[in-house]
């Protein structure tokens, strides 16, 4: 009679062996767990997570239905379709993870499907289903060993080239701080070492039993039959002692998954489950209650931070991926959000000062671009950590220079670069622009921005933007003097307050004239009036001027610019490409003729003006802007367009100094737009 496909659980051993295996295995899972608590204790220092804006501040976390429901979607796209690592490194980091993310979780289901039929009454560990169970199993196996060997391929290699270009052309701190993105610390080299021996092991194992105990069946698992055949048959204390031998490895793991990088395996679950439902571009308020609870403002200690902020840094992989895309980063600055990241897990613990730990100079580096929020596979928010360590150097008065001075303007005039109010309607003369207070009719408040209104590039943009929006029928009107800055730079510089009071003023003026839908140039007051001052009062549908005269090229009311195809490069703006998800709308005003540089769309790469750094000073061979426009000028294009006031300026000094005897053209798309529109449209 043939024998039903099944495999029999601790083959040959006795009861006292089962027994000495079940003490070790749950003194290994406790000591994980107790490792695991450990952390859980210093995450819980943090202040409880307390906001999740679109949902009026309502915390998901379990056990209410919203809070499931986010949990398992973001689980959904962001751990199993690893959404993120699918995106970066596509050449070969991210197949690489994904061939051992696929092979330990197809291993994890198997084990625990297999603990299921062992220790519960349903049993179904047989038959087709085990053959099937078998063969899956053996092949991922496969999988998972291949994605090991070429992780650990991969590190040495980098390594290499690294050292090498270490050694030849680079000064030691300025080396040991390139090599950092890869991390090739030898803890790595142990890491996929043990998971690479858990798994030859395993298979070790399968052929043991194979070869002690065979059986008609053992075709279903390939790869340790062809073992056995190879290795003739086994004794069974043979067996066991390859049994054990797995086993020790297995234990192992238990034991260091909490202490490696293979932590992330938990964490990045925990993390990217809950992570806050907040737009990219939005910061956390902070009200006068907390201030008066807490008696300071933003974050000097890791207490500080949320408690969802301290775990995120627990699921750090240190794959390096943040640093790769920091601008600052990129032009030699001290800046390194990955090191950021390892500097505040061990502040978590040291309880050190964080503005010491994060080193100072770091901080005030970030242009807050989110290229490394938008790059991190665990969904880690640097941003967030790194304006609230500066909110608390702000005010401990530890700001000075062109920064100081734009927030000093900021309050005192309500205009970034302290021009007087009545200098907001300058660009206007002779341009008939209709003005909220004359109790005009309007669709769209224009709103103009310090920039847009007084910088002579971005006044440019600001008078094409108004003259098309005239051509086109729109019905809009500005707050002319009445506007004040929205605050933005303020608040990314860390003057919080100072931002909440320039909030509360504009909100007041738009409940004043009815205002439902404004349009701007400037990507930085879009994403303030979209994203922030929803938390002061406001509910605007806010558009960028791309967006809107994409809307009206698409209905004929204008054309959309016509360059030769390759003459033009377009420069997406960080806080429209990738902090507000717009990339098409540029590129159809352009006809989609616009050569491509390597970094554009979400990927773009910082001008170095965010964050308040158009008011902090640094060298020609630090200015992330000369990087770009060296990148953006090498795609051979003759005009470089942009679509923000702040990217005008920058790549307008970084142009002039990466080509000084080239004539590159600097435009916004509004003038290019306008520049085609001249005369030839007749509005519906
Ligand atoms: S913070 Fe994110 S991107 Fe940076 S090293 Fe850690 S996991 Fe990688
Ligand atoms: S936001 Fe930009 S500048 Fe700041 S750390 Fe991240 S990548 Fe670097």
């Amino acid at each position: 009679m043939p024998v039903e496909p099944t495999r029999e659980e601790f083959l040959y051993f006795s009861w006292p062996e089962k027994a000495l295996f079940y003490v070790i295995v749950y003194a290994c899972l406790a000591y994980m767990a107790f490792q695991i608590v450990q952390r859980v204790r210093v995450w819980l220092q943090g202040r409880p997570i307390d906001w999740c804006p679109t949902r009026q501040g309502r915390a998901y976390w379990l056990p209410t239905m919203d809070g499931l429901r986010h949990w398992v979607r973001n689980i959904v796209i962001y751990v199993l379709e690893q959404k993120k690592v699918r995106s970066s490194r596509p050449k070969s980091g991210a197949p690489m993870h994904l061939m051992i993310f696929y092979g330990f979780l197809t291993l994890l289901i198997a084990t625990t499907l297999l603990a299921i039929n062992t220790y519960s009454p349903i049993k179904f560990h047989h038959g087709a289903y085990y053959l099937g169970y078998e063969m899956v199993v053996d092949v991922m196996g496969v999988v998972f060993l291949a994605g090991v060997a070429w992780a650990a391929l991969r590190r040495w290699l980098n390594l290499k080239v690294e050292l090498g270009a270490a050694m030849v052309d680079e000064p030691k701190q300025m080396a040991q701080r390139r090599r950092w993105p890869m991390s090739h610390a030898a803890a790595d080299f142990w890491t996929l070492g043990l998971l690479f021996v858990m798994g030859v092991t395993g298979y070790w194992l399968e052929a043991a039993r194979m070869s002690a105990h065979p059986q008609p069946f053992d075709w279903s698992s390939p790869v340790g039959h062809l073992w056995a055949q190879v290795q003739g048959p086994y004794s069974p204390l043979a067996y066991k002692v390859v049994w054990w031998f797995h086993m020790v490895w297995v234990f192992a793991f238990f034991c260091v998954l909490p202490k490696m990088r293979l932590r992330h395996i938990l964490m990045a679950v925990l993390t990217t489950a809950g992570k806050p439902d907040a737009p990219m571009g939005r910061l956390r308020p902070i009200s006068m209650e907390e201030v008066e609870q807490t008696e300071q403002i933003g974050a000097k200690l890791a207490k500080d931070l949320s408690r969802w902020h301290l775990m995120s840094t627990d699921a750090c992989m240190e794959c390096g991926r943040c640093t790769e895309v920091c601008p600052a980063w990129s032009v030699g600055k001290v800046l390194n959000p990955k090191q950021l990241v390892q500097d505040l897990r061990g502040a978590m613990v040291s309880g050190a000062d964080l503005a010491v730990s994060l080193s100072p100079e770091a901080l005030w580096a970030c242009t807050t671009c989110h290229a490394c929020v938008e790059a991190c596979p665990v969904l880690i928010r640097h941003v967030d950590l790194v304006v609230d360590v500066r909110r608390n150097l702000v005010s401990e008065g530890q700001l000075s220079g062109p920064a100081a001075t734009m927030l000093r303007q900021t309050g005192s005039t309500g205009h970034a670069w302290g021009q007087q109010s009545n200098s907001r309607e300058d660009w206007m003369k002779g341009l008939d622009i209709p003005l909220c207070r004359d109790k005009v009719e309007f669709e769209y408040l224009f709103w103009v921005g310090c920039a847009g209104a007084t910088d002579p590039g971005a006044v440019k943009t600001t008078k094409a933007v108004a003259e098309l929006l005239k051509k086109a029928n729109v019905k809009f009107a500005c707050l002319g003097r009445e506007e004040a800055c929205t605050g933005d730079p303020a608040r990314r510089v860390g003057e919080e307050f100072l931002f909440q009071e320039k909030a509360q003023q504009n909100v007041s003026m738009f409940e004043k004239y009815g205002v439902k839908k404004v349009v701007t140039a400037c990507p930085h007051c879009l994403n303030s009036l979209k994203n922030e001052y929803g938390d002061f009062g406001s509910s605007l549908e806010v558009l960028h001027h791309t967006q809107l005269l994409q809307q009206l090229v698409s209905k004929g009311s204008l054309l959309a610019a016509d360059p030769k195809r390759g003459e033009v490069t377009f420069h997406d703006p960080c806080y429209l490409g990738r902090v507000n998800g717009e990339s098409d709308a540029p590129r159809a005003l352009l006809s989609d003729a616009q050569a491509e540089p390597e970094h554009r769309r979400h990927k773009t790469l910082c001008c170095g003006a965010g964050g308040g750094r158009m008011w902090m000073e640094e060298t020609p061979a630090q200015r992330p802007a000369n990087r770009r426009a060296e990148e953006l000028v090498s795609t051979g294009a003759t005009t470089v367009a942009v679509a923000c006031p702040f990217c005008r300026i920058m790549l307008g000094d970084s142009l002039k100094q990466v080509r000084p005897t080239q004539e590159i053209r600097l435009v916004d798309l509004a003038e290019m737009m306008l520049e085609r529109n001249s005369g030839q449209i007749t509005p519906p």
